[in-house]
C-alpha cells in the first residue's frame, strides 16, 4: 500500500476525514501542517508573519519529503502545498493524491469558526476565499481522484467524515470490513482480479489445502480457472460441486460438503473459497463456521446479488423445508474477491434482480448511486465495477453499524417485508430481486400514506426500477389477502407489529412499526 494524502482547499475537512480514513484502514494519520508547527515550533500564523511565505513553503517541503519516507500513511495536506511542482512530484511518486471538494457556502461558514489559524484568508474571508480559489482553480482542477464532501439527493446534504472516507476507499480500490470478531477483511472489487485469486489467497498467507466450493453451472464456467491460478501459488486444490439453485441449501448437501472436506483432508488451516452466488457462500460459509470448530473461508461471488450482498457480513447458512434460512451462524470471510467481468455469463433475468438490491441500498443511503440506476440497464452493464463498489459500500456501512442485526441493519429489509410476502405467495415464480423490487414499491406507498416519505417518492423509485426492467405492481393473480397473511407468517416477525424498513427519502430509511397490516396493500 502507498501513502494516501488528501488534498483541497482550505476548510474542506481534509484533517477530520483523514482521521476517519486512517481509522479505517489502520493507517497512521499525519496532519502536515501540525508536523510543520512541531518542528518550527511556532504556529503556521507565526511562521508565515515572521520569516514569509515563502520560508514556509520551504518548511512544507521538508516536512512532506520527511514523511513520505515513513511507512505507509495518510497524510492531510495544507491547502496550498502541492503548488510547488516538485512536492506534487513527490506526493503523486509516493502515493495516491485524492482532492476533496465542497462549496464556497461551506467552506466560508467552516473557515468561520477558525479563522485565526488561516493567515491568508484575514481580513474579509467571503472575498479572500474566492480569489483564492479563482487563483487555484488550474491548479485545483488538474487532480483526477476526487471526492465531494455534499452529496446531490432532492436535496443536498452534507456527508459525515466516515462516509467521505468509505468513498475514498471505494475510489482507491481498499475496501475492507471491520468484522465484530476484530479481524478486518479486505473486499477487492477488480475487474480480471479473478485470475490472480491465487495471488490473494497467498498475500494473506491463507492456509496451504484449497477447496473451492461452486454450484455446477458455475463451476463449468469458473472452477478451471480457479484451480489454475491458485495451483499456481502453490497450493494443493480441489474442487467441490453440487447441483445450482436454492432446492442446494439445504442440511444434505452441508452434510455432504463436510464429508468431502473430510476425505480430501482439510483441517482448521485449510481454507475454503466460495466461488458463485448467494446459496454457495451461504453453503459454504456455513460450512466452514463449523467444520471442525470453524476454519477459513473468502467469497469469490459471481452473482450481481452475492457481490453487492450476500458475500458481505458473515450470515451463513441454509433453509430447512418449514422457511429459509433457518439455520445458520455468523461467520465472517477472510476476504473478498468480486471481479466484475464474471457478470458476463450471468443470464440478464439474474442481474436484473440483483440490481434491484442495488437500487434498495442507493435508497438505504447513497442518493448517488440511486440516480445511477436511473440511467437504466445499458449503463449499469457497462460501469458494473462503479455500481458494485458503491453498493458494496452501503451494505459494509450498515454491517458494521449492527454486525449482529439488533437495530440498523434492519434498515437493509426494505422492500423485503412485502418483497418476502409477494415471492412466497408467488410460489417463488418471481426471483427475489423482482419480489424486492415490487415490495419497495409498495412500501413507498405506505411510507407516503404514514407520511413518513413525501407524495412522489414511490413514483421516483418505480421509475428507476423500470428503467432497469424490475416489476414494479403485485401480479394480478396473487390474492391481495394471501399477501398480507405471508407477511404476518414471516418468521422474524413478533405478532402484532411488523417493524417496516420504509424509505423517507432517497438515501434515507425510518423504521417504523405497522399494526394495521390491512392497510399495507391499499392504493
Ligand atoms: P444463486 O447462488 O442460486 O445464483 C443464481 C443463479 O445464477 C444460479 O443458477 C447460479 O448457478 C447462477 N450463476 C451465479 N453466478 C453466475 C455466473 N457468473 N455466470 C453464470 N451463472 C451464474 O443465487 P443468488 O441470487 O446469487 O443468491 C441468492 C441466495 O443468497 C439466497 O439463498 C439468499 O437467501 C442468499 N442471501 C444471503 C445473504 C447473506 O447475508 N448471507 C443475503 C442475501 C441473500
Ligand atoms: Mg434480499
Amino acid at each position: 500500500m502507498k501513502h494516501i494524502f488528501l488534498y483541497g482547499p482550505p476548510g474542506v475537512g481534509k484533517s477530520s476525514v483523514g482521521k476517519a480514513l486512517a481509522e479505517r484502514l489502520r493507517l497512521p494519520f499525519v496532519d502536515l501542517d501540525l508536523e510543520i508547527e512541531k518542528s518550527a515550533g511556532k504556529t503556521i500564523p507565526q511562521i508565515m508573519e515572521e520569516q514569509g511565505e515563502s520560508t514556509f513553503r520551504d518548511l512544507e517541503t521538508e516536512t512532506l519529503k520527511r514523511v513520505v519516507n515513513e511507512s505507509p500513511r495518510v497524510v492531510a495536506l495544507g491547502g496550498g502545498a502541492l503548488l510547488r511542482v516538485e512536492n506534487r512530484q513527490y506526493a503523486e511518486e509516493c502515493g495516491e493524491v485524492v482532492f476533496l471538494e465542497t462549496s464556497i457556502e461551506t467552506l466560508v461558514e467552516r473557515l468561520q469558526k477558525d479563522q485565526s489559524r488561516r493567515p491568508l484568508l484575514s481580513g474579509n474571508l467571503n472575498a479572500k476565499l474566492n480569489a483564492l480559489l479563482e487563483q487555484r482553480k488550474s491548479h485545483y482542477d488538474s487532480f483526477a481522484i476526487r471526492v465531494s464532501q455534499s452529496g446531490s439527493s432532492i436535496r443536498e446534504f452534507q456527508k459525515t467524515p466516515e462516509q467521505i472516507a468509505l468513498e475514498i476507499q471505494q475510489k482507491l480500490n481498499l475496501l475492507c470490513v471491520h468484522s465484530p470478531d476484530g479481524n478486518i477483511y479486505d473486499v477487492i472489487v477488480q475487474p480480471g482480479g479473478f485470475d490472480s485469486l491465487g495471488g490473494f489467497l497467498s498475500d494473506r498467507k491463507l492456509g496451504n489445502l484449497v477447496a473451492i466450493f461452486a454450484d455446477e453451472t458455475v463451476a463449468n464456467l469458473y472452477a478451471e480457472g480457479a484451480v489454475k491460478s491458485i495451483e499456481g501459488a502453490g497450493y494443493k486444490v480441489y474442487a467441490i460441486s453440487f447441483p445450482a439453485g436454492e432446492s442446494s441449501k439445504k442440511m444434505d448437501t452441508v452434510m455432504k460438503l463436510w464429508q468431502e472436506m473430510l476425505k480430501i483432508g482439510l483441517d482448521r488451516k485449510s481454507t475454503i473459497v466460495a466461488l458463485g452466488g448467494g446459496v454457495t457462500g451461504d453453503l459454504a460459509g456455513f460450512a466452514a463456521s463449523t467444520f471442525m470448530r470453524g476454519m477459513n473461508w473468502v467469497g469469490v461471488p459471481t452473482s450481481l446479488l452475492a457481490m453487492v450482498d450476500s458475500s458481505l457480513g458473515g450470515k451463513t447458512g441454509f433453509d430447512l423445508p418449514e422457511g429459509k434460512n433457518l439455520i445458520g451462524s455468523f461467520h465472517s470471510p477472510k476476504m473478498v474477491l468480486a471481479d466484475p467481468r464474471l457478470l458476463k455469463t450471468l443470464p440478464e433475468a439474474e442481474l436484473i434482480s440483483g440490481m434491484a438490491e442495488v437500487v434498495k441500498h442507493g435508497i438505504i443511503s447513497d442518493p448517488e448511486l440511486f440516480y445511477l440506476c436511473g440511467r437504466g440497464l445499458d449503463w449499469i452493464k457497462d460501469n458494473l465495477e462503479e455500481v458494485v463498489k458503491r453498493a458494496m459500500a452501503v451494505k459494509i456501512k450498515i454491517i458494521e453499524e449492527d454486525p449482529y442485526e439488533r437495530g440498523l441493519r434492519a434498515s437493509l429489509n426494505l422492500g423485503h417485508t412485502v418483497g418476502h410476502a409477494v415471492e412466497l405467495v408467488s410460489h417463488f415464480q418471481l426471483r427475489h430481486g423482482e419480489a424486492v423490487s415490487i415490495g419497495m414499491v409498495a412500501e413507498a406507498k405506505l411510507a407516503e400514506r404514514l407520511a413518513v416519505a413525501s407524495k412522489g417518492l414511490s413514483d421516483v423509485m418505480a421509475d428507476a426500477l423500470l428503467a432497469l426492467g424490475l416489476p414494479i405492481q403485485i401480479p394480478k393473480e396473487l390474492p391481495r389477502d394471501e399477501v398480507i397473511r405471508a407477511m404476518r407468517l414471516d418468521k422474524k416477525k413478533s405478532a402484532k407489529a411488523i417493524r417496516f424498513a420504509l424509505p423517507a427519502e432517497i438515501g434515507r430509511v425510518e423504521l417504523v412499526d405497522v399494526t394495521d397490516l390491512e392497510s399495507v396493500l391499499e392504493d
